[in-house]
């Protein structure tokens, strides 16, 4: 399924540190070890553990924040996150990441944010389009995204669009979420688009976040809900009621969750490896992909932390194509009718539309 790589994509749903690379993550536990600052080898054990439960999961999160949450870090994590998801035709990615607050290393949730700019900038083996309404520097215009490369000097050079999610933590406070979505108020300019609400779902109250994004929502920034990743039937419809633009996961969702989903037509980000390996779904084949895929209902494949689930998007295309017995005709569609949920505007719609439309003509 080489066409799984080749074929355009649009990528939702990515969390910027659990996508981190495996070598990238070792390189930067084994300079703190180096230091002195932790035990490099029982981290490296945990780094290396492949199948882990959600709870497991935020454990890792917890280490690598500890490794990853210094300004140059996170600027080299987001220049290769970026180039990552370009390298397999990944044309538009929405990247989201929790801005960090740590007082010893001089950062806060404005510093960590400029970080991931500075590695958007620092991109140059790839044309990288974040600003809004100045994206002629990558000439998408004239010479579109079309086969998601052309030929520069020689060398192929990918082109893709990325817009900034900034995450809200379940474990934040009410004012600590505002503050995020008064700092993505403040960057929009740089291509930030909208908020995530994330972290350990186990953990934390609806309304603790309720005012901050009924904010966000009132100044026009787009809203993406972590939903239905545990049993929580009060939550889910909370959630589903508030009409967000888009929900993630959806697992856990009974009956009257999903008919009022469906009538609501909410986007579900869905991110198969990343539900199995959490056991959040008991087999790939009971997954609820197939279920709204046969409804119409609108989805987008999404990989959520390609570093911590050791996967890429053209690997859930392989895996929804292979599972649901889904061909490549079917596979490009799916793509390409993700344009119609992402968070960007017009323009950059229009653009990605000429783009799968011309991808289109080199179907076998
Ligand atoms: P970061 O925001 O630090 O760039 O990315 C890692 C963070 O994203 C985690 O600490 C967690 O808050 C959030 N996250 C990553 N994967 C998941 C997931 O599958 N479910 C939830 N609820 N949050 C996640």
């Amino acid at each position: 399924m080489e066409w799984c790589v080749s074929m355009p994509k649009i990528e939702l749903h990515v969390h910027l540190n659990g996508s981190i690379r495996d070598a990238t993550l070792l390189d930067l536990a084994r300079a703190l070890g180096d230091k002195g600052l932790i035990d490099f080898s029982q981290v490296e054990h945990v780094i290396l553990k492949n199948d882990r439960s959600l709870s497991e999961v935020f454990k890792l999160f917890d280490l690598i924040h500890i490794v990853t949450t210094d300004h140059s870090s996170i600027t080299r994590i987001t220049k290769e996150v970026v180039e990552d998801f370009a390298s397999e035709n990944v044309v538009y990615l929405e990247l989201r990441t929790t801005p960090k607050k740590n007082d010893s290393l001089g950062m806060s949730k404005r510093s960590y944010v400029e970080a991931v700019l500075e590695g958007l900038r620092a991109i140059s083996s790839v044309d990288v389009a974040f600003i809004p309404n100045s994206e002629e520097p990558v000439n998408l215009s004239s010479t579109l995204l079309s086969d998601a490369s052309d030929k520069c000097n020689g060398n192929t050079r990918k082109k893709i669009f990325v817009r900034l999610l900034l995450s809200i933590d379940r474990r934040e406070t009410t004012e600590a979420a505002i503050e995020t979505v008064m700092l993505a108020l403040e960057m929009r300019r740089f291509g930030v688009v909208g908020i995530d609400l994330s972290g350990n779902p186990a953990v934390g109250e609806w309304t603790t976040y309720l005012p901050a994004l009924m904010f966000a929502r009132q100044q026009g920034l787009y809203v993406t809900l972590h939903c239905g990743e545990v049993s929580n039937s009060k939550e889910i419809h909370n959630m589903l009621d508030f009409l967000p633009q888009r929900i993630g996961h959806a697992c856990f969702f009974e009956e009257e969750h999903w008919r009022k989903l469906k009538s609501s037509n909410i986007p579900v980000e869905i991110c198969l490896t990343s539900n199995i390996r959490t056991l959040s779904v008991p087999t790939i084949d009971a997954h609820h992909f197939v279920d709204l895929y046969n409804a119409k209902h609108p989805l987008v494949l999404c990989t959520d932390d390609s570093g911590v689930f050791s996967t890429s998007l053209s690997n859930e295309y392989k895996i929804a194509a292979s599972t649901f017995g889904l061909g490549q005709k079917e596979m490009f569609e799916l793509s390409k009718n993700s344009i119609e949920f992402i968070f960007a505007d017009d323009v950059v719609k229009e653009v990605l539309r000429k783009t799968f439309d011309s991808a289109a003509k080199s179907l076998t």
